[in-house]
């Protein structure tokens, strides 16, 4: 019953003896008094503990065996904090959210139990307060989709809905996405929407904001102080920077890649310290190859995604590749073992490759380092064949970066491919 959404045994029947439910506004006493709202249970859930979420955001599993007391104080008061009107402060900046999906932005419907995947200003504002006292914060959905449904049309209808923004009075655009492909959307739009003049900062959650621990609540104050704070030209992923709720990383959006599964803090800067970190009351800047309002704007929105990523391994057979040849890929991009290299095998399908005119690019599995083809017999075989290094860039954003570049000045694909666009090669 939705009522009690994954509740049993002893949780459930201390619900019912205090007659409260999910949804519902309680004041209860442990150590202290506390207000909070009772939330469902999903995985994991012993019959020992409620969950609670506060005001803050914060959401908390209190063993019921320590409740001295409880009360009902109101019904579904998200329900009705989302009917409130938001406070507009004229001395706060503007900042939009523009919401994909993902995680972060599911909540549940306390009537009928569900998660729902889209997310209103009002909804926003009742879920984070704190977010009023940063800024005025206007909220947009573009889509609901969780991220691995994502398309790299998706990607344009982002692009072109952010360019439209761009002479727009927000200070900044925090864009609420799934992060299973947060860094490939952040790399699109790097490389499309160059010298944008605002920040744009992608938000995720690793854990949606009905479960206890969420962290989307910590990722968009983060990601809003960042704006108002900072104002950086540039796309950066924020999100939790440690296992706790004290930093937010900010990552350059063509140097992050999402590291771990499920830890809070799974964003990682490759090689590098993130290019921000945000704390309760002073960003640290980490990076210095970053233009404060001083970059030409360049929008190039275009895409072409017969472009495809090749991790190569023992035993690799030739023929898939051949196969992507065939079917007309344009570039293919290796993530090759090492400094850079694929076996001997491989050498006959690059060679058609290249009668072919398929850009081939070099990146590597390892998890950092750079491509150096200089080194050993194999890279050197492979660049004279026509395969191109492309130093530390990450193998999926090299891929990102070749379709974009093939929708959008694909004669030129091998020059623009080892030029720096949007800090997607580290010095
Ligand atoms: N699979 C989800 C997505 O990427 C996970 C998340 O939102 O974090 O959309």
């Amino acid at each position: 019953m939705s009522e009690y959404r994954g509740y049993y045994g002893k949780a459930l029947d201390f619900l019912k003896q205090n007659k409260v439910k999910v949804g519902d506004t309680i004041q209860f006493t442990t150590n202290t008094e506390q207000v909070a709202t009772i939330m469902p249970r999903y995985e994991h859930s012993d019959d020992s503990h409620i969950v609670v979420k506060f005001k803050s955001g914060y959401n908390v599993g209190l063993n019921i065996d320590t409740i001295k007391k409880i009360e009902f104080v109101s019904d579904m008061s998200l329900e009705q904090t989302k009917n409130n009107t938001i406070k507009h402060n004229s001395k706060l900046p503007k900042i939009l959210l523009l919401s994909t999906g993902g995680t972060i932005a599911s909540r549940i419907d306390y009537r009928t139990g569900s998660v729902t995947p889209a997310l209103t200003a009002q909804e926003l504002n009742a879920s984070v307060p704190e977010l009023a006292e940063i800024a005025n914060i206007d909220a947009e959905v573009l889509f609901s989709e969780y991220s691995e449904n994502i398309t790299p049309d998706q990607w344009i209808g982002i692009a072109k809905k952010l360019d439209s923004l761009a002479k727009s009075e927000y200070a900044g655009i925090i864009v609420a996405h799934g992060t299973d492909t947060m860094q490939y959307t952040a790399a699109f739009l790097s490389f499309s929407l160059s010298g944008f003049p605002k920040p744009i900062v992608l938000v995720g959650s690793q854990r949606s904001s009905d479960r206890p621990s969420s962290d989307a609540a910590l990722n968009l104050i983060g990601a809003a102080k960042f704006i108002v704070k900072s104002n950086p030209i540039g796309v950066f992923v924020a999100m939790h920077n440690s296992e706790n709720d004290d930093y937010v990383a900010c990552h350059l959006g063509t140097r992050v890649r999402k590291n771990h599964t499920s830890k809070r803090d799974a964003f990682e800067t490759v090689g590098d310290k993130p290019a921000f970190i945000v704390s309760n009351d002073k960003i640290i800047q980490n990076f210095t190859d970053q233009y404060f309002g001083n970059k030409d704007y360049l929008p190039k929105i275009g895409l072409d995604p017969k472009v495809a990523l090749v991790k190569y391994h023992p035993g690799y057979d030739p023929k898939i590749f051949e196969n992507l040849i065939d079917n007309g890929y344009k570039a293919i991009i290796f993530e090759g073992t090492g400094l850079g290299h694929v076996g001997r095998t491989m050498y006959d399908v690059i060679k058609k490759a290249k009668i072919q005119k398929v850009f081939l690019g070099m990146t590597s599995q390892c998890m950092d380092g750079r491509v150096n083809m200089s080194i050993y017999e194999s890279g050197r075989d492979l660049m004279q064949m026509g395969v191109i290094p492309l130093s530390d860039m990450i193998s999926e954003i090299a891929l990102v970066k070749a379709m974009w570049i093939l929708g959008t000045d694909a004669k030129n694909i091998e020059n623009i491919m080892i030029k720096k666009i949007a800090s997607e090669f580290r010095e």
